[in-house]
């Protein structure tokens, strides 16, 4: 085919923004012609391309803007460490209905049990289903709406948050809030209820979330709407950094017993 015709379909391909197809045109019309192709199946074969390389740019984008602290998935997590927590359930989770079902889960249990790798590996499934998501710790967020407050920004936070299909708020109970930010983030877990999925992760058992919230009031009501459809997960048992760490330290030990 003439230079210019590539040139000119190269540059409409451009223009109309289908830029795999532009790359891919020449190599599959190659191979559609050694194959006897007909027209509509080179076309076909040639948008898939295209379809395929935006839906992964677009999961790519949703992960980003996530904001994972890292990327862990369930390929590498060990569900025989956690004994107390069902792999089928969490894996049913990870299929994402919970999330069209606007339902909530949560973590709970003690430090380096998994807490956040299975929270990560959840957002990121839910990444791959095309929602979106977001994931913070809950002293982040706090700290976000108290100053999104202050430059009077609240109400566009609340707005983006609103817009997420599912907020992961990380390490509940780790910092207790001041009065104020402890009701900002009622706010934000209350707003979400039935309309929006919320995944909490903590170390603190539910009857312990009043040093959190402060006030038992606000407590009762925060777990009333958060428990009210939510998967519950406990987390407990050894730590498993704890183990790793002791482990290696074995090793170390071995190797330097058998030098
Ligand atoms: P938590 O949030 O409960 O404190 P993390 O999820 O941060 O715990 O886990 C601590 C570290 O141990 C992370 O590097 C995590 O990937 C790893 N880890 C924890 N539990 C497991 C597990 N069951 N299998 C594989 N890695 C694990
Ligand atoms: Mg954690």
């Amino acid at each position: 085919m003439a230079d210019n015709t590539h040139l000119l379909l190269r540059s409409n391909l451009k223009q109309l923004k289908l830029p795999t197809m532009g790359a891919e045109f020449e190599k599959l019309a190659r191979e559609a012609a050694a194959a006897n192709e007909v027209y509509e199946q080179y076309l076909l074969r040639l948008t898939e391309l295209e379809v395929a390389a935006r839906s992964a740019n677009a999961v790519h984008t949703r992960i980003k803007s996530a904001g994972f602290p890292v990327l862990k998935d369930f390929d590498t997590f060990d569900f025989t460490a956690v004994p107390s927590l069902s792999k089928p359930k969490v894996l049913e989770l990870a299929r994402g209905e919970w999330i069209s079902e606007r339902s909530n889960a949560c973590l709970i249990g003690s430090p380096g049990t998994g807490k956040t790798h299975v929270a990560v590996a959840l957002g990121l499934a839910a990444c791959r289903q095309g929602k979106r998501v977001r994931f913070v710790t809950a002293g982040a967020l706090v700290t976000q709406l108290e100053e999104a407050q202050k430059r009077y920004q609240l109400d566009r936070v609340l707005a983006q948050l609103d817009r997420l299909d599912l907020l992961i708020c990380d390490e509940l109970g780790y910092l207790s809030f001041s009065r104020a930010g402890a009701e900002l983030l009622f706010q934000v877990f209350a707003d979400r209820y039935e309309r929006r999925s919320l995944l909490v992760t903590s170390n603190l058992a539910f009857s312990e979330w009043n040093q959190v919230f402060q006030g038992e009031r606000m407590t009762a009501a925060l777990l009333d709407r958060l428990t009210h459809r939510c998967q519950i997960f406990e987390m407990n048992g050894e730590s498993f950094r704890f183990r790793e760490s002791m482990k290696s330290k074995k090793n170390r030990k071995a190797d330097a017993d058998k030098n």
